[in-house]
């Protein structure tokens, strides 16, 4: 039953499509590559391939199916893969739900937040404040429609001191209330110990995961007369992190954006909920939030698999501004095109958006550059007539200019900064001299974004012998013919377990002669079910072999070959040469004779293999 539901799935869905979800693949002859998502790289080496549904990294050797592959990047166990490829299939595994393997701590917590989803989705619809909140989101721009895409809901009001009616109402469906608190829904309470729900008379934002589930949520407070007061409350409340949850991990909006992202190649990076989703309304797909949070190298990494250009649509201003300007630092180490959009309006992207979605379009447009953003801010705020002034503005942007990596670029600035306050070159040149270089702030590099709970691979580490056996087999594979050409001393040499995967090519083809690459593939697929051992070195030589179709493979399994026997040679000369030093010290005239004849004939230029066996 279990098989089924793989194989089921397998049919349905398309690795290059599931893979396309986390990662830009460009097409390479017969295949997909991308750099891999698994080990930091800049040239790709992680390869998909269509015809064979897998994929293989020749930097650091992960391979497998979609299963395996959804496994590793979203760092989850066999079940949940299983769920997440199943819902994407369009497959109902709801008949295993018994099964104890699925039953999965996990699994339970997505289930509660999937029910409170609902729940609160049908408080917005069907009761009488949900109603006045879905009106307020109207007025605010939302139509029916972003709404349920959304899935924007509403967390009832405490009625006569309870505040439980999410929490009963789940431990009513079979949940324990210890379950719902890991899910970051309720709080225990200090006095009663008995936990209250966490999200009381709020505007429900679901946040989901990139396959599109509930992970956790943020609730805005809503305003209404009919209220008590709440004007100490937030304004936004976001559930802490659970073991479904982690803010610094979370893009609010990417699974809907991600697609948008990477066709347009390039990101809208904004501060809220309602951003992203009236820029989602608009057409503006390639729009995403961090939500509560500054922006953290893992965001980076996730926003890396689909492009390297990020427009900010912060508020600079705010409080939280500093907190901003080190969010672009970072990413701007991270080897980021950071582009800034001001937003001269002082208003929300999603204020603009509702009044005038073309205005919008102007301000992606006219994005500054982070440097021209930095000059423009510093040059409005201060006075460039008086001294105070000047120094006020260079003390601003000399240290920024000093961040750039590039001197061209610093000289640049240098030049428009002196020119900008109508003061000696000399003079800003001596003040740039005098800024040292942050520390911390500029250790950051692209390198360093990397999820640090995945241990660092080391790519294995092949002799060069081994490499050209292997690339021999796989040019085989393409064309078993060629294994006609492997002779038995060849084969003496060759590793293990290349060596038997090669013998047992060539017995089948003896037997009965190998009409189809087809029937070849099919006969490998047994020979790696037959022999685990092989299947890892099976796979990669099959993969190989697709890449190599592209060159000349008859060249290139001739230079192999010769390759090979030259590397053989070698070692048989170094062993006769031992064997001759051993037969002198022994006085064996003889035998000495027999080897250095051997050895002579092994020596002489354009010798062929045949003629001294
Ligand atoms: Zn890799």
């Amino acid at each position: 039953m279990f098989q089924d539901n793989v194989k089921q799935i397998k049919e349905r869905l398309d690795i290059v499509e599931v893979v396309s979800s986390y990662l830009k693949l460009e097409k390479t002859g017969i295949n997909m590559r991308a750099c891999c998502p698994f080990h930091h790289e800049n040239k790709p080496s992680f390869f998909v391939s269509p015809a064979r549904q897998s994929f293989k990294c020749f930097g650091c050797n992960k391979s497998g199916d979609i299963f395996t592959f959804v496994q590793e990047i979203e760092g989850l166990e066999f079940p949940e893969a299983l769920r997440i490829l199943a819902k994407k299939a369009g497959i109902d595994l709801q008949q295993y739900k018994a099964n104890p393997e699925l039953q999965t701590k996990k699994q339970r917590l997505y289930e509660i937040l999937e029910i409170a989803c609902l729940f609160f989705e049908k408080q917005l619809e069907q009761t009488k404040v949900g109603n006045l909140a879905l009106e307020y989101l109207k007025q605010r721009g939302l139509t029916d429609l972003t709404v349920k895409k959304f899935r924007l809901g509403f967390s009832p009001l405490p009625k006569e001191n309870n505040w439980r009616a999410l929490s009963d109402f789940l431990v009513s469906r079979g949940y324990q209330r210890e379950e719902v608190v890991e899910a970051g829904l309720a709080i225990v309470s200090e006095k009663t110990k008995i936990p209250y729900d966490r999200f009381r008379a709020r505007l429900m934002f679901p946040v989901f995961d990139l396959n599109s589930q509930v992970v956790g949520f943020g609730g805005r407070v809503f305003e209404h007369s009919t209220l008590p007061n709440r004007e100490e409350i937030a304004k936004y409340i976001n559930i802490q992190n659970t073991p479904l949850y982690d803010k610094s991990r979370i893009l609010y909006g990417l699974n809907f954006a991600k697609m948008a992202i990477r066709q347009k190649d390039f990101v809208i990076l904004t501060e809220g909920y309602t951003d992203v989703i009236m820029s989602h309304q608009h057409g503006f797909e390639n729009t995403i939030a961090v939500s509560g949070t500054a922006l953290t190298p893992y965001h980076l990494q996730i926003i890396k698999r689909y492009t390297n250009n990020i427009l900010t649509a912060f508020d600079m201003d705010k409080a939280g501004g500093m907190a901003t300007k080190r969010s672009i630092e970072l990413a701007q180490q991270a080897g980021f095109e950071v582009k800034v959009i001001t937003m001269q309006q002082e208003k929300d992207p999603a204020d603009i958006l509702k009044e005038n979605p073309k205005e919008w379009q102007k301000e992606i447009d006219t994005a500054k550059d982070i440097m021209d953003f930095y000059f423009l801010g510093a040059f409005n705020k201060f006075d460039i007539s008086e001294a105070k002034g000047k120094k006020e503005i260079a003390g601003i942007l000399l240290p920024e200019i000093k961040k750039l990596p590039s001197k061209i670029a610093q000289s640049h600035f240098l030049q428009k900064l002196t020119y900008l306050l109508k003061v000696s070159e000399e003079a800003v040149m001596e003040e740039f001299k005098k800024i040292i270089p942050q520390k911390g702030e500029s250790s950051f590099s692209a390198n360093q974004i990397v999820v640090p709970e995945t241990k660092p691979i080391k790519p294995a580490v092949k002799s060069r012998k081994q490499m050209l056996e292997e690339k021999a087999l796989a040019l085989s594979i393409i064309a078993p013919e060629r294994l006609e050409y492997i002779d038995e001393d060849d084969l003496l040499f060759i590793t293990q377990p290349t060596r038997s995967i090669f013998q047992a090519c060539k017995d089948v083809c003896e037997k009965t002669p190998i009409k189809s690459k087809e029937e070849f593939n099919a006969f490998l697929d047994e020979l790696s079910k037959k022999n685990p051992d092989f299947k890892g070195l099976i796979d990669e030589c099959v993969f190989k072999a697709e890449l190599l179709e592209e060159d000349d493979p008859e060249f290139e399994f001739q230079t192999c070959l010769y390759e090979l026997r030259n590397l053989n040679k070698k070692t048989i000369l170094a062993q006769l040469a031992k064997e001759i030093a051993l037969s002198e010290q022994q006085g064996d005239e003889k035998k000495l004779e027999e080897l250095s004849q051997k050895f002579q004939l092994l020596t002489r230029p354009n010798v062929s293999k045949k003629e001294n066996s």
